[in-house]
């Protein structure tokens, strides 16, 4: 089967074709423009190569809920264009074949679930730090949208007393986008992240805040594994700073084996940055699947 993934992004469309086995064929990067303008050169891409079905991981927030009318829809997005914009209906309309749809977080996780590190496990737990925060759950063999979809990147953070930065979201200030993505990062230390490698205090600064997080997020939904993607964690030294103070946040209170081999637990992600398409691949071989029950 030829499967057709879209990782859509607020920078850029990466469009790929590949396989079940999670394959890729090939990809190509489009600008995220205005719809009228992207959306036309995305269907062309996919007509030219050929697809069964098509699979959807979008940045949010979205409506996944296939019983609601907006099914489909980018919704509350800043992103103006792309606000309440039906972005399945597009495809479906087009293409006729088959479309699965899912944040881009809970495609990455579902990547990793099926073809990568965390394959056969039950909880699963996939973080993004990049230019937004977001979280993505497999939670018993399904992707977590619950009322609507986890929206984890912007859970309350407390902040060092010694932080004077009052935190870049609009809605909440000081959640863990607001004082731990790459823009905040860059707003409070007046550099970009990337070149601030060097800098310790900016990196325990960064682990401590990530760490409260992930805290929350083992106490909640108790997952066998995190892993953390996104522009930011390419800083590896983050990680034994995270693993430390997660440890030092739950302070012995709960016992696991992960929990005793942190290496293992909090983890990079394992699929090279395809982690996202991959779980497209699986999005879209899931909607061929549904799709042939229903015949
Ligand atoms: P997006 O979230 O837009 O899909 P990324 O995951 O690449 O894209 O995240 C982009 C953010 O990550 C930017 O704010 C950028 O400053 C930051 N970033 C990118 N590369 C690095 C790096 N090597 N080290 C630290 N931060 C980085
Ligand atoms: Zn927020």
């Amino acid at each position: 089967m030829r499967l057709g993934a879209l990782e859509a992004g607020g920078t850029k469309m990466v469009c790929a074709v590949g396989d079940e086995t999670g394959k890729i064929l090939e990809q190509i990067s489009i600008p995220t423009v205005a719809p009228g303008k992207t959306i036309p050169q995305m269907i062309e891409y996919f007509r030219k190569v050929k697809i069964d079905a098509l699979g959807i991981g979008c940045f949010g927030p979205i409506d996944p809920d296939r019983n609601s009318a907006t099914y489909g829809y980018i919704t509350s997005t800043p992103k103006l264009a792309w606000r309440d914009y039906n972005i399945v209906g597009a495809f479906k309309e087009t293409l006729s074949c088959p479309v699965g749809f899912d944040t881009d977080v809970n495609s990455s996780v579902l990547g990793e679930v099926t073809f990568g590190q965390a394959k056969g496990k039950n909880c699963v737990v996939y973080v993004t730090i990049g230019t937004g925060v977001g979280a993505g759950v497999f939670i018993e063999g399904k992707l977590l949208h619950g009322m609507l979809h986890p929206e984890a990147g912007h859970v309350l953070i407390q902040k060092r007393s010694n932080d004077q930065y009052q935190g870049k979201c609009p809605y909440h200030r000081n959640c863990l986008e607001g004082l731990a993505a790459g823009p905040a990062i860059e707003e409070r230390w007046g550099q970009k992240a990337a070149v601030l490698k060097e800098r310790e205090e900016v990196w325990d600064l960064e682990g401590y805040y990530i760490s409260q997080a992930l805290s929350g997020y083992i106490l909640t939904l108790s997952p066998e594994m995190i892993i953390l993607g996104g522009g930011v964690m390419h800083q590896e030294q983050l990680f034994p700073i995270i693993r430390n103070y997660v440890k030092e946040i739950l302070n012995g209170y709960i016992k696991t084996r992960e929990l005793e081999h942190m290496e293992k637990y909090i983890v990079p992600a394992s699929l090279k940055d395809n982690q996202g398409i991959m779980g497209c691949l699986e999005l879209a071989r899931r909607a061929s699947a549904d799709n042939c029950a229903f015949l």
